[in-house]
């Protein structure tokens, strides 16, 4: 997931605000890690630098 993109993406469930915690990742690009909505505390998985970012009921 391109860094750039946190500056675009919301909580899928409510348009809150997310929150990275990184694991893994570059200058550029984040691998591994999850998002966490500031709001509804949903958690996403991002897993070899793909955020799922689907909301619950596409899952
Ligand atoms: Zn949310």
């Amino acid at each position: 997931m391109k860094r750039w993109i946190m500056d675009y993406i919301c909580c899928p469930e409510c348009k809150g605000s997310l929150c990275l915690l990184e694991s893994e990742g570059d200058e550029t690009e984040v691998l591994k890690g999850t998002l966490t909505c500031t709001k509804c505390e949903r958690v996403y998985s991002i897993e070899e630098g793909i955020a799922d970012l689907l909301p619950d009921n596409q899952r």
